[in-house]
C-alpha cells in the first residue's frame, strides 16, 4: 500500500489524535474533552481538505459535460484530488483537441462541397435528405431549409434520379446513369449514386449531379460541323466530276456548250477554294494561343478600301454604299483581321440587298468603346433565324447563299474576330425592311 496524499494525512492525523489523546487522557476526565475537541478540529479540517477540492472538481467537471473544454480545474493540492483535476484537465484539452479538429475538418469539408460546381446530396437511412450544396439547391430549385429531412421523391420530384438512388439502396453499389430534365432547368446530367456503408450495410446514399448540357451540345456541333463540311465538299466536287465526264465523254467537242462546262467547273472549283479557305481562317481562330498582331489603325480608308474592291459587284446592282466614318477614328487592332470583319459583313450587306439599295456604315464612340455599324434596307432576316445567325454554316436560304457565292462561315468568322479583340458584335433586322450588324470594338 502507497501511502501517499490523502491516505497519509488521515495516517497522520490519526496519530497525532491518538497522541494528543493520550496525552490528555492521562490528566483525567477534562484532557478527555480536550482530546474530543482536538480530534473534532482535525477532523473538519481533514474533511475540508478534501471536500472543497472535490466540490471544485465537481464544479469545473459538469462545464465539461455541457461542451465547455476551456476551462481548468485550478488544485495545487499534491494528492488524489490533484491527480483527479490533473487527469480531467488532460482529458478536456484531449477533447478540445479533438472538437477542433473536428469543426476544423467540417468547414473545409462545407467549404469544398459549396465551392463544387456539381450538385451534391447526402442521403439517410430511409433515402431522406440529409444535407445538400447550393449546386444540388440550384439545381433542383429547392432551398436546403425545404429539402433537409424530407424523403428524396417528396422534396425532388425527379423519378429517373428516385430510381437510381432506389438501385443504390438495394444493393447496386455505385450506379451511374445519364438522365435528361425540364425541370427546374432542361439539360443533360450525368447521376452518380454510391452507397455509404455502416457495418457493410447500405445506411445511405451519396449522389453526385454533374451537368453535361454543354458537354453534349459540343458534341453535336462537332458531329454537326464534320457532316457540314463533308456536304459542302462534296456538292461542287460532285458537279465538277459530273461535267469533266460530260466533257470526256464527247461534250468537249460541242463547240456550243464546251465552254460553259468548263465555267461552271472553274466556279465549282472556286466555290472550293473559297470554302477551304473560310475552313482555315476558322481552324485558326479557334486554335489555342492565337496572336493578334495589333497596330493603331484607321478605320475610314480601311473601309474606303475595302467598299472600292466591291465596286463591281454594288454598281452592277445599283447599290448605293456609303462610309460615314469621320477621318479621325483609330483602333488598336489586327489590320487583317479586321479588315476580314468589314470585308465579310459589307459583302453581306450588298448580297443580301435589293436592287438600288443603299448600305451605310457609321460610328460612335465614347473614351473606352468604339461602335461600327454596317446597316443595310435590303431583305432582311427573319426573327426565328436571328439566334443561329452566327452559327457556322447557318443560312437562311442556302440556295441563295451559294448562288451569290457564300459559304455560310462568314459571320461565324465575324464573332470569332471580334471576340478575339475583346469586342462584341449584335444584330438587328426585321423581314423585308433591313438589318444592321453592330461591332462593338475598344479603343
Ligand atoms: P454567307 O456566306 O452565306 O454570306 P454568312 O455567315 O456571312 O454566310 O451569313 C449567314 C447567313 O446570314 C446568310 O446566308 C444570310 O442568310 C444571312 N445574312 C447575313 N447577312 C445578312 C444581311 N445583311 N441581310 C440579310 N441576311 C443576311
Amino acid at each position: 500500500m502507497k501511502f501517499s496524499g490523502i491516505r497519509l494525512k488521515i495516517l497522520f492525523s490519526l496519530l497525532l489524535t491518538a497522541g494528543v489523546s493520550f496525552f490528555f487522557c492521562r490528566r483525567g476526565v477534562p484532557g478527555l474533552f480536550f482530546s474530543l475537541g482536538f480530534a473534532l478540529i482535525l477532523g473538519g479540517i481533514l474533511a475540508n481538505g478534501i471536500v472543497i477540492p472535490i466540490r471544485r472538481i465537481t464544479h469545473i467537471a459538469r462545464l465539461f459535460a455541457g461542451g465547455v473544454f476551456n476551462r481548468r480545474i485550478l488544485s495545487p493540492a499534491d494528492d488524489e484530488t490533484g491527480e483527479l483535476a490533473g487527469t480531467l484537465n488532460e482529458m478536456a484539452h484531449n477533447i478540445e483537441r479533438r472538437v477542433n479538429a473536428g469543426e476544423t475538418g467540417s468547414r473545409k469539408l462545407s467549404a469544398v462541397l459549396s465551392s463544387m460546381v456539381e450538385g451534391v446530396l447526402v442521403l439517410g437511412h430511409n433515402a431522406d435528405i440529409v444535407s445538400l450544396n447550393p449546386t444540388a439547391e440550384q439545381l433542383f430549385g429547392i432551398s436546403r431549409k425545404d429539402a433537409e429531412g424530407k424523403i428524396f421523391l417528396e422534396a425532388i420530384r425527379n423519378n429517373d434520379i428516385a430510381e437510381v438512388i432506389n438501385d443504390v439502396y438495394k444493393g447496386a453499389g455505385l450506379v451511374s446513369r445519364e438522365i435528361s430534365f425540364m425541370y427546374p432547368r432542361r439539360g443533360t446530367f450525368e447521376v452518380n449514386a454510391s452507397p455509404i456503408y455502416d457495418n457493410e450495410i447500405v445506411s445511405g446514399c451519396l449522389v453526385v449531379v454533374h451537368d453535361i448540357t454543354e458537354i453534349r451540345r459540343l458534341e453535336t456541333v462537332r458531329s454537326d460541323f464534320v457532316a457540314n463540311v463533308s456536304h459542302e465538299l462534296k456538292t461542287p466536287l460532285t458537279s465538277i466530276r459530273g461535267f469533266v465526264e460530260t466533257l470526256l465523254e464527247g461534250a468537249i467537242d460541242d463547240k456550243k456548250n464546251n465552254r460553259e462546262f468548263l465555267r461552271i467547273i472553274q466556279a465549282h472549283a472556286e466555290r472550293l477554294t473559297v470554302l477551304v479557305e473560310d475552313l482555315l481562317s476558322l481552324s485558326h481562330l479557334e486554335s489555342k494561343g492565337i496572336e493578334l498582331d495589333k497596330q493603331p489603325l484607321a478605320l475610314k480608308p480601311l473601309i474606303d478600301g475595302i467598299i472600292t474592291g466591291f465596286s463591281a459587284q454594288s454598281k452592277k446592282r445599283n447599290i448605293d454604299v456609303r462610309n460615314g466614318l469621320s477621318g479621325d477614328v483609330v483602333i488598336h487592332a489586327d489590320r487583317n483581321k479586321i479588315e476580314h470583319v468589314f470585308t465579310n459583313v459589307i459583302d453581306n450587306a450588298i448580297k443580301f440587298n435589293r436592287e438600288k439599295g443603299s448600305v451605310l456604315i457609321s460610328s460612335r464612340e465614347n473614351d473606352t468603346m468604339i461602335e461600327i455599324s454596317v446597316e443595310d434596307f435590303g431583305i432582311g432576316i427573319p426573327e426565328k433565324d436571328k439566334p443561329r445567325i452566327f452559327e457556322r454554316f447557318y443560312r437562311v436560304d442556302k440556295a441563295r447563299s451559294r448562288a451569290e457565292g457564300g459559304t455560310g462561315l462568314g459571320l461565324s468568322i465575324v464573332k470569332h474576330i471580334v471576340e478575339l479583340h475583346g469586342g462584341t458584335v449584335a444584330l438587328e433586322s426585321a423581314e423585308g425592311v433591313g438589318s444592321r450588324f453592330t461591332i462593338k470594338l475598344p479603343i
